[in-house]
């Protein structure tokens, strides 16, 4: 697994599986991910002319996009989502999210907890996240090779994303703000307590501490992205240096590198395959919503 330039990831010699942030933060955020010829767009932030450029750089128009999967209706993740609306490209959300961005039903495609839909090569699974936002989600991409799983913009860890966190190679996670940044920062009280709520927005503490647990005794070598890093209450290294930090103390070595909020991210790319069976949710014991959804399949 390597970060390269998009250049050199995705023409001569096309890797399997290829992912790129196009930005990463409250100024926008957009994931372009391929595999086996299937090419989806994880939210739509970005302004318009930075999708169509990473497209571009891929020999890709937007109406060849297999599908736009968005996370919640905060615009910044929806703010081009008007552009793809009209085209035939299927546009991925829970319900609650569908009625606050105006998704049109004809272009909607519900996702919900245990029930996957399937584009081409990829299997997309949403996981519910807890955010000021009306149905918000993250979600487990599983390419029936590699597995990356996205969650930002969550106010608290839960339980449920162990499972989505051990089984991906590229794990996105949220590390918002320093808590000492944030509370000493410029922000008015009412924002400072807004991000810090169980609604709000993960720290650095809360993300390294959570992701450390979550792959304490795994056993394979995720990269990891930090995402939605605050311009005013973070700082690139601080972030990267506690969750190393934190993983170390678990005895884990991994690449973390800290998400550019305004321009392209590097390109992962693998070529991992599994032999496994695909990946499913296994049911969380504390979260009965989850087990009578399991419970119906
Ligand atoms: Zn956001
Ligand atoms: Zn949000």
């Amino acid at each position: 697994m390597t970060s390269q330039n998009p250049s050199t990831a995705t023409r001569a010699g096309e890797p399997a599986v290829s992912v790129q942030s196009l930005g990463s933060g409250s100024s926008g955020n957009a994931f372009l991910i391929h595999a086996g010829g299937t090419s989806l767009l994880l939210d739509c932030g970005v302004g318009i002319r930075t999708v169509t450029r990473a497209l571009r750089e891929r020999d890709l128009r937007l109406d060849q996009l297999d599908a736009v999967l968005v996370t919640h209706e905060h615009s910044d993740h929806i703010r081009s989502l008007s552009y793809v609306i009209g085209k035939e490209i299927p546009i991925v959300s829970t319900a609650g999210t569908r009625r606050r961005a105006n998704i049109p039903p004809p272009q909607w495609e519900q996702i919900s907890p245990g029930r996957p839909l399937a584009f081409g090569a990829i299997t997309v699974w949403a996981i519910m996240v807890s955010h000021d936002a009306a149905e918000p989600c993250g979600y487990l991409i599983d390419t029936g090779g590699a597995r990356m799983s996205v969650f930002t913009d969550l106010g608290s860890w839960h339980e449920r994303l162990v499972d989505p966190i051990r089984a991906s190679d590229l794990i996105v996670l949220e590390s918002n703000h320093d808590h000492d940044m944030l509370w000493r920062g410029p922000y008015p009280a009412h924002l400072k307590r807004r991000v810090a709520s169980p609604v709000g927005h993960l720290s650095n503490a809360d993300c390294a501490s959570s992701l450390a647990a979550a792959l304490r005794g795994a056993s394979n070598q995720p990269e990891i992205w930090l995402a939605h890093l605050s311009e005013t209450n973070n700082d690139p290294a601080v972030a990267r240096r506690e969750t190393v930090h934190a993983l170390e103390s678990e005895d884990i070595v991994l690449d973390v590198t800290p998400l550019p909020r305004r321009s392209l991210g590097p390109v992962w790319t693998s070529t991992v395959s599994r032999n496994a069976p695909a990946w499913r949710p296994a049911p969380v014991l504390s979260d009965p919503t989850q087990l009578a959804l399991d419970a119906l399949l």
